[in-house]
């Protein structure tokens, strides 16, 4: 029994072999910081995480890379919008990533490269392109030559003639041979505001792609064992990082990639135009713990699109606190349930099938002969992360007793009107109330206390 992982380069299922024996290298698209992130980047960033945990689990140390790009036209646009200098606007983008991360669960990062920080390694490489001729120069800009290198198109599986055909960049537009050609760096222009470096390419600022192959490399080196992100960047961000560090470094870059699919919100894609859009914090001030959120996102299995609707989010929530309340009631009961583990790393093993992980996780909870539950649980919660052992140690506030008390003068009053008014208000304040046999239990929604936007 092995894990088998979906790589996105063969399409095919593939034992997982790592370059070293017991470590793991692995790269993760990380946000691009000119505004929160949305559910749609954390279900990447989730996947990555239960990917990274899941490896730990099996005994592997994992480095794990999430650039931060912050330098690109959304944040130039973005900084001279508010009068700010590019690191004071991202800076706020890039803390509130982190606090979102936190509030996921999702485990910090080996290192967390900014683009700004590696643009001498970013030259370096555009100069050995040119000097190996997979680049060159135009008015505008240096573009890579996507016709120099042969194995163009192998991850996305698209042919040069398609994308001559389809390509809808229009070509006058930029000075490029190909319209796909694209750019490794980018010549001043006023639009940049005071953003750009002076290097031997000239003033300017680099592309997009060329980070993530500069910056995976440089801490991983090449090849490197994983690199995950979203479908949406399999083409041409992948492909353009492909073509990239395999023609400037002449060997393979990476063995596996790993895409997650889309979240759609009301069947339909997220867009801030349709009104459909979420980010985190949205969320957090609807009241839902983010954890709930990482629920939903373990009901789907990564590969499949996941259709977000609140209803669904607050079905996540009721069966996690279900669950929770199911587990703290268990006694401690010996050894690990092998039988049930193996169920779990056998769903796991599947690519990760996180949904059958939760029917094994359910099923254990439920077994009323099952023993060793709790030290199962606790090893599959080290990879689903949902805090389920965690005991909230709550320390009740005063006025938070005092709503609590009144509730129960209430209920014992048969006043169900006030009594559901009262559990409103205590939600509000971030508690929840179970009613139970011995009285009133006061949960608090999220452990910790998940941070709200800024400004
Ligand atoms: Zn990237």
């Amino acid at each position: 029994m092995v894990l088998k992982l979906y790589n996105t380069l063969t399409r095919k299922k593939q034992v997982f072999k790592a370059i070293k024996k017991s470590q793991v290298g692995m790269y993760t698209c990380g946000l691009t910081v000119y505004n929160y992130g949305h559910i749609g980047n954390y279900r990447a960033f989730v996947a990555s995480d239960i990917l990274v945990k899941y490896l730990k689990y099996l005994g592997y140390k994992v480095k794990k890379i999430v650039n931060i790009t912050n330098v690109d036209d959304k944040t130039i646009k973005g900084s001279i919008k508010e009068r700010k200098s590019l690191k004071e606007f991202t800076r706020k983008y890039e803390k509130a990533f982190f606090e979102d991360e936190v509030s996921l669960n999702i485990e910090r990062a080996w290192k967390y490269p900014r683009a700004t920080e590696h643009i001498k390694e970013m030259v370096e490489l555009i100069e050995k392109l040119l000097k190996k001729g997979y680049a060159y120069k135009t008015k505008d800009g240096i573009y890579f030559n996507i016709k120099k290198f042969k194995n163009y198109g192998k991850l996305a599986r698209i042919k040069l003639e398609d994308l001559r055909k389809c390509a809808r960049i229009n070509s006058d537009e930029y000075d490029k041979e190909n319209p796909r050609d694209f750019a490794l760096w980018k010549f001043y222009d006023n639009e940049d505001g005071n953003v750009f470096w002076n290097t031997k390419l000239g003033k300017g600022r680099p592309g997009w792609h060329i980070e993530c192959s500069v910056m995976s490399t440089k801490y991983l080196g090449q090849p490197f064992d994983i690199h995950t992100g979203g479908v949406d960047l399999i083409f041409p961000h992948h492909e353009n990082e492909i073509a990239q560090s395999e023609a400037g470094n002449a060997k393979k870059f990476v063995n596996y990639w790993i895409h997650n699919e889309w979240v759609m919100v009301n069947g339909k894609k997220m867009s801030k135009s349709l009104g459909n859009y979420y980010t985190i914090r949205d969320l957090i001030q609807r009241k839902f713990n983010p954890l709930a959120l990482r629920y939903f996102y373990l009901t789907g299995h990564y590969r499949s699109q996941l259709n977000f609707t609140i209803e669904s989010l607050k079905n996540s929530q009721n069966s996690l606190k279900r669950l929770k309340n199911i587990i703290s009631e268990i006694k401690d009961d010996g050894k690990v349930n092998a039988i049930y583990l193996k169920k779990f790393e056998n769903a796991m093993n599947n690519d990760l099938d996180t949904p059958k992980g939760l029917q094994v996780l359910w099923a254990l909870v439920r077994d009323e002969t099952a023993v060793g539950k709790l030290k199962t649980i606790k090893k599959i919660d080290s990879v689903f992360g949902l805090d389920l052992l965690k005991k909230e140690k709550v320390v009740v506030p005063a006025n938070v007793k005092k709503l609590v008390n009144e509730r129960e003068i209430a209920r014992d009053g048969k006043d169900w009107k006030k009594a559901d008014k009262l559990r409103e208000a205590l939600f509000a304040l971030g508690y929840q109330i179970n009613d139970t046999k011995d009285g009133a239990k006061i949960t608090k929604i999220w452990n910790r206390k998940p941070k709200l936007p800024l400004s």
